[in-house]
């Protein structure tokens, strides 16, 4: 049977949606009753799709039409489902027009339209019978529309109240971002029983001109430490469960940001959830989990685009991490465009995983790599880096915040100087991301990558970043499944970005979980978590700096979360065990970044890190264990 939708004229009644059904499930296995009712009163749910089609226009009751046989079919034939997510609904070509409002968890998600194949569901096996199994029993309407499932869960008692379409359902980790418009409201919405502080506005809070990445009309001469900074940090780590351990008998203070951060509730609620009610592989399967894991999934891409203020989501490409991001660009871009003699450009403040990649690149195709000095206070000098770029620059990657020393790199201009030699270019913005408000068509690097654990979500999960047409034009850096438009034994056609380079199946619940994070720091905003991270900085360095036998690594006018340090008469890990005994978690050792450590005269550093969990409590008790430990020698 097919039915033509497309004009109003022609939209099935009721009577001709039921007989559908019936037909459709005649075809699913014996056990499923042979009769389907659109009775209001037991499928509430479908009802409302026939409201919806049939523009509230309806009999209270139908009468049941004599069904037609229908002949045995081994394959249930494409069946959507009344209860599909919007994607699933939409894709029933010649079956029910576009359905706006039919609730399910997908449903309630925030819209997006591109990127999604249209193979979602729709296709396949009902939704119901895929849920239910044998048990399925169709008088049931609980048992029907696998989404009831939603109703369950402790969040959405209410939901029950209209099951028709549901359209009030709001999960906590969905709500409209934009309506934040203030900080003591974004505060109020935090999950805490305490009321918001009075924070003073920007103009009396802020150092002018102090950082450049944050607007230069954001400082004032004195940081008020105790009501702006204090009561962020207090507020928002009641968010953070762990945050409530106790390490040797203390509250613990984690100060070990940069190796990796904590994850709200929100996050934790956010994966959990997935597991609950959405789980599914993405993209090839034909039911509604399929549907709503892949609209979590791209729903999560929506998110990282809009984080990093892509042009589109094609330019978001999910990987483990930014070492896998960065491995993928040498393996795929680089292997495809670099030869013998073309030069690379980093700078000495980088994580090895932006050098080793690069050098095992440049030994195999004989690259050479330069480096962009430092000073002693671990500034790049750009002086030097103008030097060394000439028309065999292919490719400029740096780093926008060394983990090791805090310092915050001049990216757009590293980047505008680059491409004056028409050099490409990558930003490792590692330990940007949780610090700063990014805008990746500002920096304008061709490409720009970053780990979600360190920006309060999931390990396993990071992005990079590519301009589409860039990405477009490399050779994919993986096969297999899901990055192919169409294979034979003698050709094989490849999607473009980002399903390109995301063969085979990938991390989908934490790329969900990181979508969480993004909603949760953009709630308070990163302008507001980089101001108040910036006066905790100064605040701790104020502290730190003038204890006899510390000694500072990285004293960089712009600095961003990382304090590292060593302290005279100790070893690195004595002063980390020091401070372990207290509950206070630093990282010792070479970070990762060997060359600017060695540069700047250590093998390894004490490395306090900051979040904007971190208050100033937490750099008082710090500072008291470096006072005392100090004052013994
Ligand atoms: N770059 C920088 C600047 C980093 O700090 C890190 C992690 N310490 C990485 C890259 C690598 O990140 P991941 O281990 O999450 O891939």
């Amino acid at each position: 049977m097919s039915i033509n939708t497309s004009q109003p004229s022609e939209i099935p009644d009721a009577a001709v949606l039921q007989d559908i059904a019936n037909q459709l499930f005649k075809t699913l296995p014996e056990e499923v009753p042979k009769d389907f009712s659109l009775d209001p009163a037991t499928h509430p749910k479908a009802w409302g799709v026939v409201e919806h089609v049939l523009g509230g226009n309806i009999p209270s009751k139908i009468e049941i039409p004599a069904v037609n046989p229908v002949s045995a079919v081994q394959t249930p034939p494409a069946f959507g489902g009344f209860g599909g997510s919007s994607t699933g609904v939409s894709s029933l070509t010649g079956f029910v027009p576009v359905i706006e409002n039919v609730a399910s968890p997908s449903a309630v998600n925030p819209p997006y339209t591109s990127g999604i194949p249209n193979s979602v569901a729709g296709s396949g096996a009902s939704p119901s019978y895929a849920k239910q199994g044998d048990s399925f029993n169709i008088n049931k309407p609980e048992t029907s529309f696998p989404d009831e499932n939603i109703a369950s869960s402790k969040q959405q008692q209410d939901v029950r109240a209209d099951p028709l379409l549901y359209p009030n359902v709001q999960i906590p980790f969905f709500e409209n971002v934009s309506d934040f418009l203030n900080i003591n409201e974004v505060l109020q919405q935090i999950r805490t029983s305490e009321p918001a502080p009075q924070i003073p506005s920007f103009s009396d809070r802020f150092i002018p001109n102090s950082y450049y990445f944050l607007p230069e009309d954001a400082f004032h001469e004195k940081v008020n430490y105790s009501s702006f900074g204090g009561s962020l940090g207090e507020l928002v780590r009641k968010d953070f469960p762990i945050l409530e351990e106790r390490v040797n008998g203390r509250r613990l203070i984690w100060f070990d940001n940069a190796a990796t951060t904590q994850k709200p509730q929100a996050v934790i609620d956010r994966i959990s959830y997935f597991y609950q009610h959405e789980n599914s592989n993405i993209h090839r399967a034909a039911h509604e989990l399929a549907a709503r894991a892949t609209d979590a999934y791209e729903a999560a891409r929506e998110k990282v685009r809009a984080f990093l203020g892509a042009k589109s989501t094609n330019e978001i490409i999910f990987v483990r991490g930014a070492t896998e991001a960065i491995n993928l660009v040498a393996q795929s871009w680089g292997d495809q465009n670099l030869q013998a003699g073309d030069e690379i450009i980093v700078s000495n403040l980088e994580h090895h995983a932006n050098i080793v990649p690069w050098k095992r690149l440049s030994d195999r195709k004989g690259l050479k790599l330069k480096v962009i000095p430092v000073n002693d206070d671990g500034e790049l000098l750009l002086e030097e880096y103008a030097k060394l770029l000439t028309p065999k620059t292919k490719l400029v990657a740096v780093t926008q915040v060394s983990n090791a020393l805090g310092t915050v790199t001049p990216v757009q201009q590293i980047v505008a100087m680059a491409q004056a030699v028409g050099a490409k270019t990558l930003v490792d913005g590692a330990q940007s991301v949780s610090h700063m408000p990014i805008n990746v068509q500002a920096i304008n690097a061709d490409f720009f990558v970053f780990s979600g654990h360190k920006v309060f979500g999931p390990t396993g999960i990071g992005v990079l970043y590519g301009k589409e047409e860039i990405l477009n034009a490399t050779e994919p850096w993986q096969g297999g499944g899901n990055m192919i438009q169409d294979v034979t034994f003698e050709h094989i056609k490849y999607h473009n970005a980002p399903n390109r380079f995301e063969a085979g199946t990938g991390n989908i619940a934490d790329a969900v979980g990181l979508g969480a994070a993004i909603d949760y720091v953009t709630k308070i905003g990163m302008e507001v978590i980089g101001q108040y991270e910036h006066a905790l900085l100064e605040y701790a360095t104020h502290y730190l700096k003038p204890i006899k036998g510390v000694r500072l690594i990285g004293t960089a006018r712009q600095k961003a979360s990382v304090l590292s340090f060593t302290l005279q008469g100790y070893t690195n890990d004595e002063v980390g065990k020091a401070l372990n005994e207290e509950g206070i978690a630093v990282r010792t050792g070479h970070h990762c970044a060997q060359p600017i450590l060695r540069r700047l005269g250590v093998e390894t550093t004490v490395r306090p890190s900051l979040a904007f969990y971190n208050t100033h409590e937490d750099v008082d008790r710090f500072i008291a264990v470096i006072q005392r430990l100090s004052s013994r020698k």
